[in-house]
């Protein structure tokens, strides 16, 4: 019933998205059906012009891969595995990114395993968003600081840049699909995790002094011996298709 439940919700939300996708999609797509028709008319397209299709379907296919993580059917897959290894994975996979701009990891958790219940490709996906918002924060290079502690029955990391930070009035908006303030942003990378955070009954916020860099805390509930250990999730056939 729990994952009826999640299966309902998550087709909202998709639904939801869906609207708001295509409404993305339409101002790039009116945009190349002009120059088209303009060459088609007047064959007046310099490369210039072909520059700004290419950029406007660099736009489409983010949008659509960002919205693909959640509304493909993916094989739901919890296993019990440790939240250090999932965000060491990660930073790895980062690192030469956030050298390019200068930018170091500090990592500082705790000794002993933080065992949680997850899809880890998801939560990865989770950490790449929020870690690739760090380093856009800090275009001058910097620190960024993962810490993990354990908090009554909860694993937290908390993940700490030194950016620009965000202005009060707009930290409400933040995760609101397609909010952004980057010129090639989707404004969907905040709202997806929240998604997963929640679907994996933990919670993800954004704590910022404007000018002072930018926190994110995410808190997941510890796994218990008594959880189903992992591989006792049977996938569903469904699932399987693309
Ligand atoms: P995108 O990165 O495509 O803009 P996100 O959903 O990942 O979309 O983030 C939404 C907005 O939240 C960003 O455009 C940015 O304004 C703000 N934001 C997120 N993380 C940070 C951060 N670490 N520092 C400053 N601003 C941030
Ligand atoms: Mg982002």
């Amino acid at each position: 019933i729990e994952e009826l439940l999640r299966r309902s919700e998550k087709l909202t939300t998709v639904g939801q998205l869906a609207a708001g996708v295509a409404h993305e999609i339409r101002n790039p797509l009116t945009t190349l059906r002009g120059f088209l028709q303009l060459q088609q008319e007047k064959k007046v397209l310099v490369p210039l012009h072909i520059d700004l299709m290419l950029s406007e379907l660099d736009r489409i296919n983010l949008i659509v891969s960002e919205f693909l993580i959640l509304a493909k059917p993916q094989a739901v897959h919890f296993q019990q595995r440790d939240l250090r290894h999932i965000v060491g994975d990660v930073v790895s996979l980062l690192d030469s990114q956030a050298h390019l701009f200068g930018i170091e990891f500090a990592t500082h958790f705790s000794g002993v395993p933080a065992m949680v219940h997850c899809e880890e490709n998801q939560l990865k996906q989770v950490f790449i968003n929020v870690i690739k918002n760090a380093i856009e924060a800090m275009p001058d290079g910097g620190t960024i600081t993962l810490e993990q502690h354990q908090q009554d029955d909860s694993v937290v990391i908390v993940i700490t840049d030194e950016g620009g930070g965000v202005p009060e009035d707009m930290l409400p908006k933040l995760g609101e699909p397609f909010f952004t303030n980057k010129e090639s942003g989707t404004g969907l990378g905040l709202m997806v995790s929240q998604r997963i955070i929640q679907a994996h009954k933990g919670s993800l916020e954004i704590s910022s002094e404007y000018g002072r860099g930018a926190q994110v805390i995410i808190k997941l509930p510890e796994a218990k011996e008594s959880d189903p250990p992992a591989g006792m999730n049977i996938e569903r056939s469904e699932d399987k298709h693309e």
